[in-house]
């Protein structure tokens, strides 16, 4: 089962996030986006995102 990343929201399937390194992630998430193009997603900068990917909207 895939966790977000509490810090960058990011989903990923290992134990630290791919993205900042971060090793507190968090399997209670809900809303997915796919950010295809950072520099002309809303969601992008509302969550702070500089890279494509997969994230979770919100991360409790
Ligand atoms: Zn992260």
């Amino acid at each position: 089962m895939s966790q977000a990343c509490t810090e960058c929201h990011r989903i990923t399937s290992g134990t630290t996030c791919a993205v900042c390194g971060s090793s507190a992630l968090s399997s209670d998430w809900s809303g997915y986006a796919v950010i295809v193009d950072p520099s002309r997603s809303n969601i992008a900068k509302k969550l702070n995102v500089n890279l494509r990917g997969e994230y979770a909207l919100k991360v409790r």
